[in-house]
């Protein structure tokens, strides 16, 4: 009995540790730290963020992600980067006026079905309203793009919306603001709650997918699983 308590608390204690700091229902601090690189050098100021990158991260939560991530039935929307501290940007010779290094700007992706969907949310974006600096359109194609990079700075509400490509190796961007067209049509309230039916079904399909995805990625090398990430999608998401 005493042993079970003891694990008992090891596993609180690494929940508490780990995802404690919620910045809003569906985005957890953490998500916005990740970084392989960081992790690699030792850079610990990627994983120690500063209140005031906090308190940013938060309001690009509250004002553009957790609104996008109700739009799509809590779908899992991906954080791919999020904050890059002075060390982590300075070794990837980032620009040091991103609004990555500020917690104000977020790579994300989506997926639906097992599928990467991420035209649908960078569509969805527009279709919202919300009150962006910048909207990227991350390479990729007519269908979709590679992933999508969404800024939120108070005091910028710029809503402009650009569309990177590469020509002769070098980044470059267009301001498609005013001529980008909408695919995917933001669903109505009504067709939302339809969708909505069995939720609880729904989330075990979800994890049981997550599971399947990280067993394929075990068969071709078992030093390639992050536990910790998948411990971690399966809270979130179960
Ligand atoms: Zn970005």
């Amino acid at each position: 009995m005493t042993f079970l308590i003891i694990i008992c608390n090891i596993i609180i204690l690494f929940i508490i540790n780990n995802y404690s700091m919620k910045l809003t229902n569906n985005f957890y601090l953490n998500e916005f730290l990740k970084s392989r690189t960081a992790k690699k050098f030792d850079f610990e100021d990627q994983f120690n963020p500063p209140t005031d990158i906090v308190n940013n991260l938060k309001k690009l939560c509250e004002n553009i992600l957790q609104p996008l991530s109700d739009s799509v039935d809590n779908e899992p929307i991906m954080i791919t980067s999020g904050y890059r501290s002075p060390q982590l940007n300075s070794k990837i010779g980032g620009s040091s006026t991103s609004e990555h290094c500020y917690g104000m700007a977020a790579d994300i992706q989506y997926y639906r079905n097992s599928k990467e969907e991420n035209r649908i949310i960078f569509d969805y974006i527009i279709q919202l309203d919300l009150p962006f600096g910048q909207l990227i359109y991350e390479f990729g194609d007519e269908e979709s793009p590679d992933w999508v990079h969404v800024s939120y700075n108070e005091n910028r509400i710029r809503k402009q919306i650009l569309k990177a490509y590469k020509e002769n190796g070098r980044t470059k961007y267009d301001d498609i603001t005013n001529t980008y067209k909408v695919k995917h049509i933001l669903p109505t309230k009504k067709e939302n709650k339809t969708e909505e039916i069995n939720k609880t079904s729904k989330q075990y399909d979800k994890v049981l997918d997550i599971i399947k995805s990280f067993k394929d990625i075990n068969s071709n090398s078992i030093k390639e699983v992050d536990f910790n990430e998948l411990a971690y999608k399966i809270i979130k998401y179960w």
